[in-house]
């Protein structure tokens, strides 16, 4: 009995560790020049979230993504990404980055482009075109499999660095600005992609910076929104996950609301 009761306590334990995949405890960082980016941050992310980060240039997001997926060290505070070090969560390929800047190989193919991870580890060749083929599905982009990048539009070649990241099917996706480079057009019909991707990896938690108030309204489950340097989050919005993301959406009160919410979040 004693023996069943100290399983079912370190399941207990286990699932909690499991569901937070980044834990950020007054976390501060302080750059070797003396800037102190970001201070006092704290911050769960379950599995399964969409966070958008929103706030002035310089408040500290990007040092925040650069703390978790480990390029960078935090100087104070409690940090960890899938209850251990990022570098370790980045050894296992659970944290995966996308760029506004996609550096895709201009001369190798699509398929070529987004498999190279799984080559670096010297998997199967025929398991690593099947993965490859499985992500350029989720980005549509399998039938052009086998052209190069450079015939691409730029919306295509922000799908395939999606595709990229995922695949090596990661629980953290952190995306950094991915849409700030293309027109109105495109960048709804990427989000409206990547939230098809993100409902479909049920697990998988996106956390998104962007300087565009209507894309954290229609993306997220939460908004931080941050307040200028030194860092801090001001406030934390929630938008149910209830909520279908569609164009009656975007053009509801209710999501006008939310834009207005976390603008005038901005202004304080
Ligand atoms: P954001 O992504 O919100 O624009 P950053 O995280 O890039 O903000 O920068 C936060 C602050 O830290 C800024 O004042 C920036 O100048 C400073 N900073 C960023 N990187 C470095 C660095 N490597 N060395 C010194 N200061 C830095």
């Amino acid at each position: 009995m004693i023996h069943s009761n100290v399983i079912q306590k370190e399941k207990a334990v286990d699932k909690s560790a499991k569901n937070v995949l980044v834990n950020l405890a007054n976390v501060r960082k302080v750059y070797p020049n003396g800037t102190v980016a970001v201070t006092n941050v704290n911050l769960q992310a379950g599995e399964g979230e969409f966070i958008c980060f929103v706030g002035p240039s310089g408040c500290g997001k990007s040092t925040i993504f650069n703390m978790v997926t480990g390029l960078t060290d935090h100087s104070q505070g409690e940090l960890s990404v899938l209850g251990t070090t990022p570098a370790q969560a980045r050894k296992h390929n659970e944290i995966a980055f996308v760029f506004q800047d996609h550096t895709l190989l201009p001369w190798a193919t699509l398929l070529e482009n987004v498999t190279l991870p799984l080559k670096l580890r010297g998997l199967p060749k025929k398991q690593v075109k099947a993965e490859g083929e499985r992500v350029l599905t989720l980005v549509g982009l399998k039938d052009h499999m086998n052209v190069p990048p450079r015939q691409l539009s730029g919306g295509m070649k922000m799908r395939v660095s999606i595709a990229r990241a995922l695949i090596t099917r990661p629980k953290l996706l952190l995306m950094d600005e991915p849409f700030g480079a293309l027109d109105e057009i495109t960048r709804q019909s990427l989000q409206d992609e990547l939230l098809n991707i993100w409902n479909k990896e049920k697990e998988m938690s996106v956390l998104f910076i962007t300087h565009n108030v209507f894309e954290a309204a229609y993306l997220s489950t939460r908004v931080v929104v941050m307040t200028p340097r030194p860092g801090k989050i001001g406030d934390i919005i929630n938008i149910p996950t209830s909520k279908k993301r569609d164009e009656d959406f975007r053009t509801s009160d209710e999501f006008n609301k939310y834009v207005g919410e976390i603008s005038s979040c901005l202004k304080h």
